[in-house]
């Protein structure tokens, strides 16, 4: 670790790439709350903790400004819910990922449309937490299945469930035009 103290939630990315600092650690589930309410683990068992790394790199361009990178792996295992048999399933979930951070949101935008890196706007502070808790909500499974459902299915051949057409209560923008029509007719003159 370097001289200089890093607070992961409130990082100075810059400072962090010039550097080349290295941070790791270990945050609560719960403390990742999007990631732990996108859970369903079965009952009185606790979201697991999740374990990072983030490593600071500027590297040299020759005739422009250095390029500023953060190299973030975390893991975590998940629970989630099986769509085939519906019964909870804990599934390893990993990322490793290298992001660019550049100045300006226009910037960003136009070189992450280019591309095959992520590039971010360079914020004053970096939430590394919040970071590594997208990243880890991006690489959740679509469709979790396990891959062979612990309890027998059962497949009940019944007769196919009826569509329920919903009717939905809308006012008529008719009417609505008439009242106004009214309205000016008997101030018009
Ligand atoms: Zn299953």
């Amino acid at each position: 670790m370097k001289s200089r103290s890093q607070d992961p939630l409130r990082l100075d990315v810059a400072a962090f790439a010039a550097e080349g600092g290295e941070l790791a650690g270990q945050w609560p589930g719960s403390s990742l709350e999007r990631l732990a309410g996108s859970q369903s683990p079965p009952q009185d068992t606790p979201i697991a903790d999740v374990e990072w790394r983030a490593a600071g790199e500027r590297r040299p361009v020759t005739g422009g400004e250095p390029e500023l990178w953060l190299q973030l792996s975390a893991r975590t295992p998940v629970w989630l819910t099986c769509q085939r048999c519906l019964q909870p399933m804990q599934e390893p979930l990993a990322i490793d990922c290298r992001l660019r951070f550049v100045r300006g949101e226009a910037e960003a935008e136009a070189l992450d449309a280019e591309l095959e890196d992520d590039v971010l706007a360079l914020p004053r502070w970096l939430d590394l937490r919040e970071l590594v808790e997208d990243e880890l909500l991006l690489a959740l499974p679509l469709v979790p299945r396990h891959e062979r459902c612990p309890t027998p299915l059962q497949f009940d051949e019944g007769p196919a469930g009826g569509d329920e057409a919903e009717i939905e209560e809308r006012p008529n923008p008719f009417a609505a035009l008439e009242a106004l029509k009214k309205g000016r007719s008997t101030s018009g003159g």
